[in-house]
């Protein structure tokens, strides 16, 4: 299996629960418990952090004293830089190792100068953008296959020519973007229809994922992973399964000699951990 990236306080830092919140502490908790041995990650530096955010929007989250709601659905405290930013980092070694970086807060609706949808910083742009720079991989493609469209990491590379973006998303849902009609060269957005399930993905992603992927000829591939496509999750209004999701994984391994995945959403926490193991499976069985 591919290694599990993570931190056993990503379960403990940024509490949201007491909120009752869907991206919770106890998820990591779970998730931690069912991933065995986990490779211990280090927090992303604030250089790499800046690669694709804004300096005074960084500065916010370092100086955050006290809870305060950040956007209508997001909630920072004094411990969400030090979350954030080890999210980030595990992202950052998750590339460099081909694993799977088991993490939160998750990152692809923040946008360079906001936090966006439970998302404080873009774990799989930062760790795109640090894989260019520091690891020589000069053209990197990203799957989301999380049931939200990823704006923030759409709006982070729109018109950077080295840099892929494929997203495979409800539609029409939150955040609203990603329609039809929004691809160009470096974009590839797929809008599904609200209970799609495995037939409707596998078809998409050999019809549209796949092809374009080869054609761009990454040297890496980073899985933005969420899991509330499943059919059991309580945001999202699609019917992937447990299965489904272990042969996206096996059909996105296939598609660069490097290949990393990132935790996104997934919110039903008696399923979760089950499909995390699975799509690790997956990405596993090139
Ligand atoms: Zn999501």
């Amino acid at each position: 299996m591919i290694d599990a990236i993570s931190h056993p306080s990503l379960a403990r830092l940024h509490p949201t629960a007491s909120h009752g919140h869907p991206e919770c502490e106890h998820r990591l908790h779970l998730i931690l418990e069912a991933a065995g041995d986990v490779v211990e990650g280090r927090p992303a530096t604030r250089e790499q952090i800046e690669s694709v955010h804004d300096h005074a929007y960084v500065s916010t989250v370092v100086e955050l004293d006290g809870e305060r709601w950040l956007d209508p659905d997001t909630i920072g405290s004094s411990t969400t830089w030090e979350a954030a930013s080890l999210a980030a980092g595990c992202a950052i070694d998750a590339v460099a190792r081909g694993g799977f970086a088991l993490v939160r807060p998750p990152g692809h609706h923040a946008m360079p100068d906001h936090a966006m949808g439970f998302c404080i910083f873009g774990n799989v742009a930062i760790a795109a953008r640090c894989a260019q720079q520091d690891l020589g991989l000069a053209r990197v493609a990203i799957v989301d296959w999380d049931v939200h469209h990823g704006n923030g990491t759409e709006a982070m590379f729109r018109g950077d020519h080295s840099v892929l973006f494929v997203s495979l998303h409800q539609w029409p849902f939150y955040p609203g973007t990603g329609g039809p009609g929004t691809s160009d060269e470096s974009t590839v957005n797929v809008p599904l229809e609200a209970g799609s399930g495995d037939a409707e993905y596998f078809t998409a992603f050999d019809e549209l994922v796949a092809p374009a992927v080869r054609a761009f000829a990454p040297d890496a591939l980073i899985v933005s992973a969420g899991f509330d496509a499943h059919v059991a999750d309580p945001l999202g209004g699609m019917s992937v399964t447990e299965d489904g999701f272990r042969e996206l994984g096996r059909r996105c391994a296939r598609l660069a000699p490097r290949v990393a995945a990132v935790l996104e959403g997934g919110y039903n926490l008696d399923t979760l951990p089950a499909l995390v193991t699975a799509a690790r499976e997956g990405l596993s069985d090139a």
